[in-house]
């Protein structure tokens, strides 16, 4: 098998533990089935020439609630497709049905119209192959330690013996800086400790998909910045493919390297952009500021950025 095939059948469940290096993700600037215009040059390093299939793809979903007496559309239409190790960013205003669209991929809500699938397989329902963290400190079980709450959901879905699943569990703490805190139960944390154990706790499962729902929203400025920088870098050791949802330009800027823009409610998609070629060092720099000044524009403009016009506007 030639190596890059090799490298990326590395990404897919069950082996988030190897190390996939020469993998470069985000080298497929596309909103499902249109090519979107390039709008910045990607990583230029090792070539990816593996144009395979994508992992998660999210086809013309339009997402709904019916309340006693409204139908509220959250999303129309909105078509993404998410490959392996991607760090995948959905972007927009509060309300444009970003969480909807996480709730959609992890199988809680069906689409009323449009398809997503998971490695080709249609979502029906939720499964530990979708993992998800939340913005609440809450997430934790109070009553359990810090390797209690790793351990739990590899002991449920009885993934491997327990001595396994703990050092399984434990391997996972270094990996967040936890080691000197498993035996620490959830109210004795910071908030970003906490968030620290939710991402250990899901990635201990080895999803194929990692969800985070504006995972770092509730802390203070600075720790927030800490925790996008150790998740990237997390990312650079695991490889592991994440779709991370966000209403901060600057976030979305350091987090993720495709950033999907979407309109304000019902969210549409505006835009599609790359962004793996910047990092918590350019922040302030004429790329980063030119690239967050044009996402700026493009969520307040009613503008959609790309050749397709079906696509549609707002
Ligand atoms: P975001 O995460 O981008 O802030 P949401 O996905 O939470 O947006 O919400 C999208 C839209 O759907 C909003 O207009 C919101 O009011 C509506 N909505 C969200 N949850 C529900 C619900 N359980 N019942 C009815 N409407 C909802
Ligand atoms: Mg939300």
């Amino acid at each position: 098998m030639p190596r890059a095939m090799r490298d990326f059948a590395n990404t897919l469940p069950g082996t988030i533990h190897q190390r996939v290096r020469s993998v470069k993700a985000g080298g497929h600037g596309r909103v499902k089935g249109k090519r979107m215009t390039a709008m910045v040059p990607i990583n230029t390093g090792e070539a990816t020439s593996i144009d395979t299939k994508p992992l998660v793809v999210v086809d013309d979903v339009t997402l709904q609630y019916k309340t006693a007496e409204h139908l509220v559309t959250a999303t129309y239409k909105v078509g993404f497709e998410v490959y392996a190790a991607d760090r995948y960013v959905l972007l927009g205003p509060s309300g444009c049905g970003k969480t909807t669209l996480l709730k959609a991929i992890a199988g809680f809500m069906a689409p009323v119209g449009g398809s997503i699938t998971l490695a080709g397989r249609k979502i029906d329902r939720p499964g530990p192959d979708r993992m998800m963290v939340f913005q609440e400190f809450d997430q934790l079980l109070p009553w359990k330690t810090v390797l209690g709450n790793v351990l739990f959901p590899l002991l449920v879905n009885r993934r491997m013996p327990r001595e396994a699943a703990i050092e399984h569990a434990r391997s996972l703490l270094a990996k967040v800086n936890l080691t000197r805190f498993e035996n620490v139960y959830p109210h004795m944390l910071s908030g970003g400790m906490k968030q620290r154990v939710a991402i250990a706790r899901a990635l201990a499962m080895e999803p194929a998909v990692l969800l985070m729902d504006e995972p770092f929203a509730a802390l203070d400025a600075l720790t927030r910045r800490k925790m996008q920088e150790e998740l990237v870098a997390l990312w650079d050791e695991v490889r592991f493919t994440v779709i991370f949802v966000t209403h901060s330009i600057e976030e979305a800027l350091l987090v993720g390297n495709r950033i999907l823009v979407l309109s304000p409610h019902p969210g549409r998609v505006k835009a599609e952009l790359n962004a793996g070629h910047l990092g918590p060092a350019d922040v302030g720099t004429a790329p980063f500021e030119a690239l967050a000044k044009r996402i700026h524009n493009l969520l307040f403009s009613d503008k959609v950025e790309n050749d397709h016009p079906e696509i549609g506007h707002v």
